[in-house]
């Protein structure tokens, strides 16, 4: 395939691109997700802003891109999902809007122990905040179109968790503008940690929660807080059958080593965060993103096989629908984005700028995008007008 290596400009103009259509080739029922996100501090960036990488899993599914308009004092938002072809909800998104906030998330794994204030909210997948059931797939959505900084946006997540509950088992959420990033940890619940990404440091998460301990400055709800100091929140509710499985210890391994040239053992205990051997780069992340660990004595020759706890995991796998590389900016429209439609091994990234041709306040997306975002705040079986 010929290597995209042109800034195009993507305006949806409320339709859903045609680029963003990626096929998935396998949907075997326990090829589950599986997404790995790396975010890089401004210090530690070879832009001297933060990067972002994330690949988007899921069995079974395809992306789509828009732009939903500005209003009410919402800005305008590119939106790029994942969502099955069988038709339900959708489960994963990056949203960036033309204030330059940006959130992208990773299922956070299987829980193994709840505590005291029982989780009375069933896990409802992507249902809306509308369903009366807790806040799940929209949470970012409304927190992104109404934030100015990646701070406020962890604050107004906050906010709508503390509000409504959030529905889902765990989700490790990314929100970053140019000069900071933050890592959210949603439990069930009323449950959340917030950290600020250390500027000289970077971040590596595979599908398990990435807190142990909380620290100062942190930011978190007063039923983990109470647990005190030494709390160890990973120990507690999730345990190492889930984070040092292989399945996610590898791709958290491999994407420091070749993304940061740090090599960490595994088995170890891993830090939240690490300082790279050198300043990262877009092409550091692709590199890490796009990885079977060739040349490595665990390399997954069969490249892309099916989920298994139990196996060695590559980061670029059969279920990564969509490869993502942001190098933020200052300027929203010259933040800019590499994704490839379908895996990074076997397709290049094309390169979009998604506010490059959008002027500020411009509310020239058309009507059929407002369809299309009322029908996402709403459960499955209440859309009565489908995109
Ligand atoms: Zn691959």
């Amino acid at each position: 395939m010929k290597v995209n290596t042109s800034v195009s400009v993507l305006v949806c103009k409320g339709m859903f691109a045609p680029l963003a259509v990626a096929a998935m080739f396998s949907v075997a029922a326990l090829t589950a997700d599986a997404c790995t996100a790396i975010v890089v501090g401004k210090k530690a960036s070879a832009t001297g802003h933060v990067l972002i990488g994330h690949n988007e899993d899921g069995s079974g599914m395809f992306m789509r891109h828009a732009m939903l308009p500005p209003g009410d004092g919402k800005a305008a938002v590119f939106w790029s999902e994942a969502k099955k072809y069988a038709g339900g909800d959708q489960v994963g998104a990056c949203v960036y809007s033309e204030r330059g906030v940006f959130v992208v998330s990773n299922n956070g794994g299987v829980m193994q122990e709840w505590d005291g204030e029982t989780f009375s909210l069933p896990d409802e997948g992507s249902y809306s905040v509308i369903s009366g059931k807790g806040i799940g797939y929209d949470l970012r959505f409304r927190a992104v179109e109404r934030a100015r900084t990646a701070r406020e946006c962890v604050d107004i997540m906050i906010a709508l968790v503390k509000e409504h509950g959030y529905n889902q088992y765990s989700r490790n959420f990314l929100v970053a503008d140019a000069e900071e990033a933050w890592i959210l940890e949603v439990l069930k619940g009323r449950r959340y940690v917030a950290r600020r990404v250390p500027d000289d440091e970077v971040v590596v998460y595979p599908n398990c929660l990435v807190f142990n301990k909380l620290r100062p400055g942190d930011l978190a709800s007063e039923n983990i807080k109470s647990k005190g100091p030494d709390f160890d929140i990973i120990g507690f509710y999730q345990g190492p059958r889930t984070w040092k499985s292989p399945y996610n210890l590898y791709r958290w391994k491999e994407i420091y080593r070749i993304a940061a040239g740090v090599d960490l053992e595994p088995g170890a205990e891993y830090p939240f965060s690490v300082r790279p051997a050198h300043r990262i780069s877009a092409d550091d992340i692709k590199r890490g993103l796009r990885t079977h660990y060739e040349g490595r004595p665990y390399e997954v020759k069969k490249r892309h096989p099916q989920k298994n706890p139990k196996i060695i995991e590559p980061i670029c796998r059969n279920t990564t629908v969509q490869s993502l590389v942001c190098e933020m900016n200052p300027n929203p429209r010259e933040t800019t984005m590499h994704l490839t439609v379908g895996r990074p091994c076997e397709v290049e990234y094309g390169v979009y700028r998604p506010f490059g041709g959008v002027l500020p306040g411009d509310t020239a997306f058309g009507e059929k995008a407002v369809t299309r975002l009322v029908n996402h705040e709403l459960p499955a079986d209440a859309r009565t007008v489908m995109p």
